[in-house]
């Protein structure tokens, strides 16, 4: 063997139970309880730590292109250590189509970009920004892309499909078994909150969330969950961020309509105070932070399980490319961090303060996303046979958030002066040990593409 972790509690989406796991060729070998007479080239006792399986995070955007330009700070490299860094072994970050263009190309390029730089396995949604190249959708799938990712807004940044579009887009990924993701505003409500705020005046960081009031969001999902109903498509909703969203989402699966939703960290723990004072430009993010209220009927939809699981949303900005405060709030590059920070947030609010269980926090972190995009259990689970993506997780080790302690490439962090009780001290990606007592060590680009596959998803 080459690795044995002793003595820890073993967590999935099943239950929790002491025993040993053995890795080789990285590959979970063993799971066992006492001794056996394994020989191995080291020996981790994780006595009073947890095992999760690795996080998988299927909403983030490293080196985000805008027409071509990288325009976010971090790369695949940097990005996937940090990642690493917070326990997370799997990503899904987007090719978006530029309009006009063959997505295939795109994606291409975009995979081989990636190939040569990532420190964890990861694969790719496309984005589909014109109805034309719909042809190329069955080829995509059999690249391995489950999911279309489309946007109702953005239509200044030509990203947007309108409904006829939209309904032409679900029914093509749809009769080529793939299924479609969302980010849902209403494009003519953003433009004109956002207008009308600018011509009177109001520049600063809360008019953004003054320009995007929760209608925006409601009405977009409203509209675009009939489409998946008269289509029978699997919708899965981006980063929900208000109550009336989650309401819907509730909705729907009451009526037995396939339609999933993620939220993210932030929605969960910030707020619309944020955008107060000097440094309030560099949470602006789409959709923008939102009400306690909202939080508060957010956190009931996660208890609940309506909400399936937990992504970051990750783009990354230097305060420089954020404009250091000096720009009206329309002009500020949206996005902000948040991979390496997402599990032990999160472990904090849902096991520390609202006693969620174990299996359930990796339910949401782990598990269900890898189900939901075919990934599972060769991600999400620790069986025999599957990949060695492991996090060892100390539950009592106390930790204040600084900039110190990150591997982000910059000096800000939403989170920043945040305690939280438990965190990762190793990561093993393939039975490599890629980060140990925080510290980045493993080897730096030994991730690899994965193939989603909507036909091996499972419902959940
Ligand atoms: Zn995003």
């Amino acid at each position: 063997m080459d690795l044995i972790i002793k003595n820890g509690i073993l967590i999935d989406n099943n239950g929790c139970y002491q025993a040993n796991l053995a890795i080789a060729e990285g590959k979970i070998k063993a799971i066992f309880q006492g001794n056996k007479n394994f020989q191995a080239e080291r020996v981790i006792d994780a006595s009073k730590k947890m095992i999760f399986p690795g996080v998988v995070d299927t909403h983030v955007h490293f080196q985000l292109q805008d027409l071509g330009k990288i325009i976010s700070t971090d790369t695949f490299a940097s990005g996937t250590q940090a990642a690493a860094c917070g326990g997370v072994t799997t990503v899904i970050d987007f090719a978006d189509q530029t309009r006009g263009i063959s997505p295939l190309k795109g994606f291409n390029e975009r995979k081989k970009n990636a190939d040569s730089q990532v420190a964890i396995d990861y694969s790719l949604h496309v984005s589909k920004t014109d109805i034309e190249f719909l042809d190329e959708i069955p080829t995509l799938i059999s690249e391995g892309v489950a999911s279309f990712k489309f946007f109702t807004t953005y239509s200044w940044r030509n990203l947007d499909l309108n409904d006829a579009e939209l309904l032409e887009l679900f029914q093509e990924v749809k009769k080529c078994r793939g299924m479609v993701m969302g980010h849902c505003e209403n494009d003519s409500m953003v433009i004109n909150y956002r207008d009308t705020l600018i011509l009177e005046g109001k520049r600063d960081s809360i008019f953004h969330a003054h320009s995007r009031p929760h209608i925006v969001e409601e009405e977009a999902i409203q509209r675009v969950m009939l489409f998946a109903k008269k289509t029978g498509i699997h919708l899965h909703l981006a980063h929900i961020t208000t109550k009336e969203g989650s309401d819907l989402l509730y909705q729907a699966k009451q009526q037995g309509l396939f339609v999933t939703g993620e939220t993210c960290p932030h929605y969960l723990l910030l707020n619309e105070r944020e955008y107060k004072g000097p440094e309030g430009y560099l949470n602006l993010m789409s959709p923008p932070l939102r009400h306690v209220k909202d939080q508060q009927a957010l956190l009931k939809r996660v208890i609940d399980n309506t909400i399936n699981q937990i992504t970051t949303d990750h783009c990354e900005f230097s305060r420089a490319s954020k404009g250091n405060g000096e720009l009206p709030f329309h002009q500020v590059l949206n996005g902000i961090p948040g991979i390496e920070t997402s599990l032990p947030l999160i472990h904090d609010l849902m096991i520390n303060k609202h006693k969620l269980t174990y299996p359930q926090l990796i339910s949401l972190m782990s598990s269900k996303p890898a189900k939901i995009f075919g990934l599972y259990p060769q991600k999400g689970s620790l069986r025999i046979g599957t990949d060695a993506d492991i996090v060892i997780f100390d539950p009592c080790l106390e930790k204040r958030i600084t900039p110190e302690i990150l591997h982000y490439s910059i000096d800000w962090n939403p989170f920043l002066g945040r305690k939280v009780i438990g965190w990762p001290i190793m990561t093993i990606f393939r039975g490599h040990i890629l980060c140990e007592n925080g510290k980045f060590i493993g080897p730096q680009n030994k991730g690899r593409y994965l193939k989603c596959s909507y036909k091996k998803a499972l419902r959940c």
